[in-house]
């Protein structure tokens, strides 16, 4: 089968403001209504030919056996077992391709939710992990699928099948259908009470999953630490305590299980038995023959196979209905941070950057606290400058206002004197690189990870970014040069080479604005060195906004901001600040100490 890879949404995520749960359902389903129709029409014969097959049975037992009739008998078992293996086609049919539809269904969902989550901002993520993000959606889409196959299939085949067996039924002996009917809502009561049950033991034993595998994951990657300390046994204790929890849970559900189906085999069977203990009784009063009773009890075979569907239907669609729940709410997520209808796209910047009387807040609350309060700061086209000051000062924050990973409480921050909010995200976005302290590798070789700079690259684009990066040697070192794949399953770079990928990424991009956030404050000195080259030449002509630690970068500034909790304290060159012999000739005395020791 051709895979589907076209990139277009099945439901644009303003849909999902206006129209309710069942219709946005039902909209996934209509780019999927050839394979439905068929799941459908396939379902209805599958379900023809299982109601059929009692009264052919009754019809030829009759009317062929009295009288010996061995070639139309045998004629007709042969045609039962044809419609059997027809049966099988379309049953294969069925299974086959109404999971293929409802696998379609659920990547139409994850293709929207994965454009969706793209446009949310940062203060989404702050606040939802993306690892949880992961392993709650992709679970919870797949029970969406088993809904969106089974769902409308089971529900049709079981009322067709036990509309038709009734009939049937009646048909054959009313008295007995009558018994048997009134039997009938206490099976379906029990198992469904049972069924419920088994349904929370089940999720009581996803969720202590959940807590043991975080139990375990917490002591496996604590393991270098824990016996660093010598502290095995009580990890173990730890352990083992979580594992008897998650163990104690299964035993619950166990139990339940087994009373479920042993439950359910007993009422089945019992059925059964009352039927032909009944039916005996009819055919000891001549009220009714042999074969019809044996085309009964076929009958009561039928009715129970849609009587099991129905009783798991309810789960199925309280897990999926809540999954999809899940779904509309992230899908509902309205992204904050937008283009205007009429943003303007800019090609680069001068990248004459000005801060005017700026407060800003992670806390959307009314009375929060501002992480910076009425901040101006001009940042000169061109130029260097070097933010300094102690730690949870907001100097990050300034930087990520910028590019609006966040977008401002009040006051504005223009570039080249257009407010940022003005530009097109994008535009504004690729005319500022940042490199900060942690860098991201993606899961791929080298010069993937690059090219991520500027997806248009050629492959000598990327080696000249290695190049300047400083990188290019160290990469030729490598057996597979730049196809050498990197991350969780590749080869374990060090800090200094992963920061050197972040710079030629920077490198390739070129970008109008530049913004280094203690990209070289984890590295040792000699590697330090060596990136400060690769950034100073990266610097020329650009707007440059550098935080760091290192006396040679803010020396070397032209311009050094002082920022502490109350704000930008002091701003200047070098000289002039250490004249003042303020904030920053105290923090520069301090630095000087500790390189000296
Ligand atoms: P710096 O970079 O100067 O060390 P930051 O800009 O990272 O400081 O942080 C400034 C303040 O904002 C700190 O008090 C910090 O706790 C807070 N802060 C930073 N990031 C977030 C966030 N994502 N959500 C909430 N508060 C934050
Ligand atoms: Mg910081």
């Amino acid at each position: 089968m051709k895979i589907n890879t076209e990139l277009s949404n099945t439901v644009s995520p303003q849909d999902f403001h206006r129209k309710k749960q069942l219709t946005l359902f039902a909209a996934y389903y209509r780019p999927e209504m050839k394979l439905f129709a068929l799941d459908m029409s396939c379902a209805f014969f599958v379900a023809l030919i299982e109601l059929s097959y009692p009264m052919i049975t009754r019809y030829i037992l009759s009317e062929f056996l009295p009288d010996k009739q061995y070639a139309k008998f045998f004629v007709f078992i042969v045609i039962m077992l044809l419609g059997f293996l027809m049966r099988a086609g379309l049953q294969f049919v069925v299974t086959y391709w109404g999971h293929i539809m409802g696998a379609n269904i659920e990547m139409r969902m994850r293709y929207d939710l994965f454009t969706h989550i793209q446009t949310l901002s940062y203060r989404f993520f702050n606040s939802n992990r993306t690892g949880q993000l992961m392993s709650r959606i992709l679970p919870e889409l797949f029970e969406i699928t088993e809904l969106a196959h089974h769902g409308p299939e089971d529900l049709f085949i079981s009322f067709l099948t036990l509309i038709g067996a009734a009939i049937a039924l009646f048909f054959i002996s009313p008295k007995l259908a009558i018994l048997v009917l009134l039997l009938m809502p206490f099976l379906i009561v029990f198992t469904m009470w049972l069924r419920k049950r088994m349904g929370r033991a089940s999720r009581r034993v996803k969720e202590s999953t959940a807590v043991i595998n975080t139990e375990l994951e917490s002591c496996l990657s604590g393991i270098r630490i824990s016996t660093a300390f010598a502290n095995e046994a009580s990890q173990a204790n730890k352990f083992q305590t979580s594992s008897a929890q998650y163990r104690q849970a299964r035993a619950g559900f166990y139990k339940i299980m087994a009373t479920f189906f042993s439950g359910m085999e007993f009422m089945i069977g019992g059925l059964g038995v009352v039927a032909i203990g009944y039916g005996g009784y009819l055919i000891m009063r001549n009220e009714m023959d042999v074969v019809d009773l044996i085309a009964f009890t076929l009958y009561i075979g039928i009715f129970t196979t849609p009587i099991r569907k129905l009783t798991t239907f309810t789960e199925l669609y309280q897990a999926g209905m809540s999954g999809f729940q899940r779904f509309v709410e992230l899908m509902k997520e309205v992204p904050d941070i937008v283009d205007d209808a009429d943003a303007i796209a800019v090609s680069s910047f001068d990248g004459d950057i000005e801060f005017m009387n700026v407060s800003f807040s992670y806390n959307d609350e009314e009375n929060a606290e501002n992480v910076l309060e009425n901040l101006n700061l001009h940042i000169r086209q061109g130029r260097t400058t070097a933010i300094v000051g102690p730690s949870g000062s907001g100097k990050t924050t300034l930087c990520h206002l910028i590019p609006r990973f966040y977008d401002v409480r009040s006051g504005v921050i223009s570039i080249d004197g257009i407010d940022v909010k003005r530009y097109e995200l994008a535009s504004l976005r690729k005319n500022i690189g940042i490199v900060q302290q942690d860098v991201f590798l993606f899961a791929g070789n080298i010069r993937e990870n690059i090219r991520f700079g500027r997806l248009s690259a050629q492959d000598d684009d990327v080696e000249a970014a290695a190049k300047q990066a400083d990188l290019h040697d160290f990469i030729m070192t490598l057996p597979e040069g730049y196809d050498t794949i990197v991350g969780e399953r590749g080869v374990r770079l060090s800090g200094g080479q992963k920061q050197r990928i972040s710079i030629a990424r920077v490198i390739l991009k070129d970008p109008s604005i530049l913004i280094l956030d203690e990209a070289t404050s984890a590295l040792d000195n000699e590697t330090e060195k060596r990136i400060q080259s690769a950034i100073a030449r990266l610097s020329v002509g650009r707007t440059c906004v550098v935080i760091a630690h290192r006396l040679t970068t803010i020396r070397g500034a032209d311009c050094i901001v002082y920022l502490d909790e109350k704000g930008i304290r002091e701003q200047g060159d070098h000289e002039s600040l250490m004249a003042a012999s303020g904030y920053y000739y105290h923090l520069y005395a301090s630095m000087l100490e500790h390189r000296t020791s």
